[in-house]
C-alpha cells in the first residue's frame, strides 16, 4: 500500500493527507494537492452501480486518505450523510432531454457544502487522533453565505473544536442570514462583518496570517484551522458526487459505460468545478467541465483572455454564493496544469496580491481550454431561466444554479453536441425564495410568507429545515469592523 502525500502550490512542500486537513493553508501560504492521483477503471466506475452513498464515497475517499481503513471510512461517511432527507443523499433526476439535475440540496442546510462540511468534522477529529495532536482546534470561516452555515451545523458541539463565522453584514440572503444567527451550540461564535465578502475573507485571512494572533490562540489552548474550500478535506468528498451521479447515469440507461458527461458547475471559489477536474483525471467520462459565473465573470474572463483580474468592484447579485472575486482554488489548476511547478505559481500569486491581476502563459491557458468552457449570466437572465425551466419542466432551480442554465444554453449554442450533460443544482431554491418567486412572476412580504407563497405556486413543499427557522430563536447579534475580528475572537475563547 502506498502512503498518499500531498504537496503545496507554493513551494511543494509536501503534508499527509491529516496534516492538510488540520492545517487548512500550508504554511508556505500554498494550497494542498495530492501529489499523484488514485486512478479508476471504467469496470470499477461500473461497481458503484446501486451502490449506497456511504459506500461509494468510502471507496473514493479512501483512494486519498489511505491510512484510514475501508471499513473506518465507511462508518464516518454513514454518520456524516445520516442527516441528508434523501435517501441516495445526491440523487439525479432529469431536467429536460440530454440534461440532468444533480440535486446537491438535501443536507441540513440546504446547499451543496453539506456534502463536504458534514464530513470534514469527523475527518479532522480523526486526523487530530491519528496525529497527536495536543490543542483544540479553532475553525475560523469566512462565507458568503452557505459555508458558515454548512460548517456551523457540521461543528457544532463536536468535542475539542471551537468555531467563528463570519459573514458579510449585506451579502447574504435573508434566508442564509437568519440559518446563522439562529444557530445553536455551546461552542460556536457567529458575527456580521461591515462589509462585502472580500473584506470579511480578508479579515479572516490577516487573522491566519497573524503569528500575535495565533499565539493568542494557543495560549487559549486551541490551534486555528480552516473549514474554507482550500482545506484539502472540502475538496476530496466533493470528487465523489461526480462518479455517484455517473453512476446514477449509468443505472437509468441514460448513459452508456465510457460515455462521457459534461458537468454544468456554478462557480465562486472553483472548489467545486475543481473537485469534477479531478474526478476527470482520476479516470471519469468526463467531457466539459462548464464554469458558470454571475455578473462577477472574473473566471469567465480568465478562460477568454488569459489575464485573471481581480481588481474590479464585487457585484451583489441574486447569486451571494458566487459573489467573489479572488477564486482560491484557481490556484490549484494552475499548479496542475504547469505539471505542479510552483515557481510560476508563486509568482502570479504575488502579482495577484500587488496588482490585482496576472497573466496566464499562452501553453497554460491551451491546456486549460481542454477541460473547461466558461461563460456568465446576469441576474436578469437567471430569473428568466428560472421562469422558463419552470414553465416548460416543472423543475424548480435556485439563482445558483439557473446561472449554471445560461451558461449550457451558451455552451450549446458555441460548441455542437449531442454530450449529455448534469447541472450541479446547489442550493434549495428556498433559500432564496424571494427570487425565485419574483421569478415566477409573484411577490410577497415577509420571509415565512414568500416561503409559502411559492410553495403554493409551484406545488414544491417547503423543506422542513426552512420551516423551522422561522420559529428559531435569534443567538447572534454582533456586527464588527473588519479590525476588531482579533477582540471578538479573544474573548470568544476565554468565555469558551
Ligand atoms: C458555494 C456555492 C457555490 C460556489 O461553489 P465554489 O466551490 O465556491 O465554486 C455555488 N452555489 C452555491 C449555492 C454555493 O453555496
Amino acid at each position: 500500500m502506498t502512503m498518499m502525500s500531498l504537496v503545496s502550490t507554493r513551494t511543494a512542500a509536501t503534508a499527509s493527507p491529516f496534516e492538510a486537513v488540520l492545517c487548512g493553508l500550508a504554511p508556505d501560504g500554498g494550497l494542498y494537492v495530492p501529489a499523484s492521483l488514485p486512478t479508476w477503471t471504467l469496470s470499477q466506475i461500473q461497481d458503484l452501480v446501486g451502490l449506497p452513498y456511504e459506500k461509494a464515497a468510502a471507496l473514493i475517499l479512501h483512494g486519498f486518505f489511505d491510512e484510514v481503513s475501508q471499513e473506518k471510512m465507511e462508518a464516518l461517511c454513514a454518520e456524516a450523510y445520516a442527516s441528508f432527507s434523501d435517501e441516495r443523499r445526491v440523487p439525479v433526476s432529469s431536467i429536460e432531454p440530454g440534461l440532468f439535475a444533480m440535486e446537491l440540496y438535501h443536507g441540513p442546510t440546504l446547499a451543496f457544502k453539506d456534502v463536504a462540511l458534514q464530513l470534514l468534522p469527523l475527518l479532522m477529529a480523526y486526523s487530530a487522533k491519528a496525529t497527536g495532536q495536543k490543542e483544540k482546534s479553532l475553525i475560523l470561516v469566512a462565507t458568503s453565505g452557505d459555508t458558515g452555515k454548512a460548517a456551523l451545523e457540521g461543528f457544532a458541539d463536536k468535542p475539542d473544536t471551537a468555531i467563528v463565522v463570519c459573514y458579510p453584514n449585506n451579502g447574504v440572503s435573508p434566508a442564509q442570514k437568519l440559518q446563522m444567527v439562529t444557530q445553536k451550540g455551546g461552542n460556536v461564535c457567529v458575527t456580521a462583518v461591515e462589509g462585502n465578502f472580500d473584506d470579511c475573507q480578508n479579515g479572516v485571512k490577516r487573522l491566519m496570517g497573524d503569528p500575535d494572533f495565533h499565539e493568542m490562540v494557543r495560549q487559549n489552548g486551541y490551534t486555528i484551522t480552516s473549514a474554507n474550500s482550500i482545506n484539502f478535506g472540502r475538496l476530496v468528498p466533493q470528487i465523489v458526487y461526480y462518479f455517484t451521479s455517473y453512476a446514477q447515469l449509468l443505472e437509468q440507461g441514460a448513459i452508456a459505460l465510457g460515455e462521457a458527461v459534461d458537468f454544468i458547475v456554478p462557480t465562486g471559489n472553483f472548489g467545486d468545478i475543481l473537485a469534477g477536474w479531478y474526478a476527470k483525471k482520476m479516470g471519469l467520462p468526463v467531457g466539459t467541465l462548464i464554469c458558470a459565473s454571475n455578473k462577477n465573470n472574473v473566471l469567465s474572463r480568465f478562460f477568454e483572455t488569459g489575464t485573471y483580474d481581480c481588481g474590479g468592484e464585487l457585484y451583489k447579485t441574486t447569486s451571494p454564493s458566487m459573489d467573489i472575486l479572488i477564486s482560491s482554488n484557481l490556484e490549484r489548476l494552475l499548479f496542475e496544469l504547469t505539471g505542479q511547478n510552483p515557481a510560476p505559481i508563486q509568482a502570479w500569486m504575488e502579482q495577484r496580491t500587488a496588482e490585482k491581476k496576472f497573466t496566464v502563459d499562452e501553453k497554460t491557458m491551451e491546456k486549460a481550454r481542454q477541460d473547461f468552457f466558461a461563460a456568465w449570466a446576469d441576474d436578469q437572465a437567471a430569473s428568466e431561466a428560472i421562469g422558463t425551466v419552470f414553465h416548460a419542466q416543472h423543475v424548480l432551480l435556485d439563482p445558483h444554479s439557473a446561472v449554471g442554465y445560461c451558461a449550457y444554453q451558451q455552451y450549446k449554442k458555441t460548441k455542437d453536441t449531442k454530450r449529455k450533460a448534469v447541472l450541479l443544482c446547489t442550493a434549495s431554491p428556498y433559500k432564496f425564495a424571494a427570487t425565485v418567486l419574483e421569478a415566477l412572476g409573484r411577490k410577497a412580504e415577509g420571509q415565512e410568507q414568500t416561503a409559502r407563497a411559492l410553495e403554493k405556486a409551484t406545488g414544491k413543499p417547503v423543506p422542513q429545515a426552512i420551516l423551522d427557522l422561522f420559529s428559531a430563536e435569534q443567538r447572534h447579534f454582533s456586527c464588527v469592523e473588519p479590525k476588531e475580528l482579533d477582540a471578538l475572537v479573544e474573548s470568544f475563547l476565554k468565555q469558551s
